[in-house]
């Protein structure tokens, strides 16, 4: 993720600030340009002006924050004129959480913040979800106490009790897992329906291509997840999947591995954006400079993504292990799944929906 700054006093603010605290303005996301910016309110309807040190003529319309700011869960922005009333990813909210219960107002605050940097990923990738010529979806997010998480048609459930960290941490172990996050479940989930789009939509040469990859998904998927979960990963699982339950079903491995990509995207962003990347990487400066910026979500070949990504996961290890916690990166990525993931990557090059 790119950093933010605060459009009136260039502070550095985060995606989900709400207040500047160098100049005091309130801030919110505005999805078309991707930008955190300054507020002024105008006329008194709950309206704003967006604040610019240099005030672009073109960009005067008036916005107002998303129907969810009241409960403390959204900082986006929509069009003052917007008749729904909700910003792009709130938009997408099939059911939310019963906020008259104890606790879910918490988790579903949690909930939105990893939908809203799930969103922002599909908006920097410029993929689509809600546009309505798609063959599936929309997709919709449904937000749930004891539901179960998962996919069905371009709806995304997801289980409330996974917000609550300790209950996620007892899951975690259960499961053996290295890794698990609000994030991870909600980039994994929508990996089912983008799956749909861009393979399953996209013809038979794709179809076939992600069989010879992946394997054949006609496997019977009820079968397979009971199996899965009566006798645990299949052997020696590492060799060809990023994670154990990716080994459990090929929509399973795609999904996982989707979700993988999204991570390693996301974060070789932020890297970049916080000039963290070049010398994790061991660039140096001067005549050995090779490092440009770039968009990692649009124009880096997936070979040279991958030649970023592993120094700096080895970078972000041992910082994490001089802090004493667990690996930041738990992974290790075979020569099978990094063909998986780089079809992962072309598919979304394509965006052949
Ligand atoms: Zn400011
Ligand atoms: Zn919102
Ligand atoms: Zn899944």
């Amino acid at each position: 993720m790119k950093t933010f700054q605060c459009s009136s006093c260039s502070n550095k603010v985060f995606f989900e600030s709400t207040i500047c605290v160098s100049c005091q303005r309130a801030l919110g996301f505005h999805p078309e340009t991707r930008t955190v910016v300054a507020l002024e309110p105008q006329g008194g309807n709950g309206a704003f002006r967006k604040v610019e040190r240099k005030p672009d003529a073109r960009a005067n319309d008036l916005l107002k924050y998303c129907a969810n700011a009241r409960h403390g869960v959204c900082n986006w922005l929509t069009s003052e004129s917007d008749a729904t009333g909700f910003c792009r990813a709130c938009a997408l909210n099939g059911t939310i959480p019963n906020l008259t219960e104890p606790g879910n107002l918490a988790a579903w605050r949690d909930l939105e913040q990893a939908k809203k940097r799930l969103v922002y990923s599909l908006l920097r990738f410029g993929l689509p979800f809600s546009e309505g010529n798609l063959p599936k979806g929309p997709l919709v997010f449904n937000f749930e106490r004891n539901s179960g998480t998962g996919h069905l048609d371009g709806v995304i459930t997801i289980d409330v009790t996974e917000a609550d960290a300790v209950e996620r941490e007892r899951q975690r172990q259960h499961f053996q897992e290295p890794y698990r996050s609000l994030l991870g479940h909600l980039r994994h989930e929508s990996g089912h329906f983008y799956w749909m789009l861009l393979v399953e939509a996209a013809g038979k040469h794709k179809l076939k291509r992600y069989r010879d990859v992946f394997g054949d998904e006609r496997e019977d998927y009820r079968a397979a997840l009971a199996r899965h979960h009566a006798q645990g990963p299949a052997a020696e699982w590492q060799a060809r999947h990023v994670s154990a339950y990716a080994s459990a079903h090929p929509w399973e491995d795609w999904a996982e591995t989707w979700a993988h990509y999204l991570h390693m995207v996301d974060a070789l962003d932020t890297a970049e954006a916080t000039g963290m990347e070049p010398r994790a990487a061991g660039f140096k400066f001067g005549a050995m400079w090779t490092f440009k910026p770039s968009n990692v979500y649009r124009d880096v070949s997936f070979a040279k993504l991958m030649d970023r990504w592993v120094p700096l996961t080895i970078a972000m290890n041992n910082l994490s292990r001089s802090m004493g916690h667990d690996d930041f990166y738990p992974f290790v990525i075979s020569a099978v799944v990094e063909e998986k993931l780089a079809f992962v990557h072309r598919c979304i090059c394509d965006k052949s929906v």
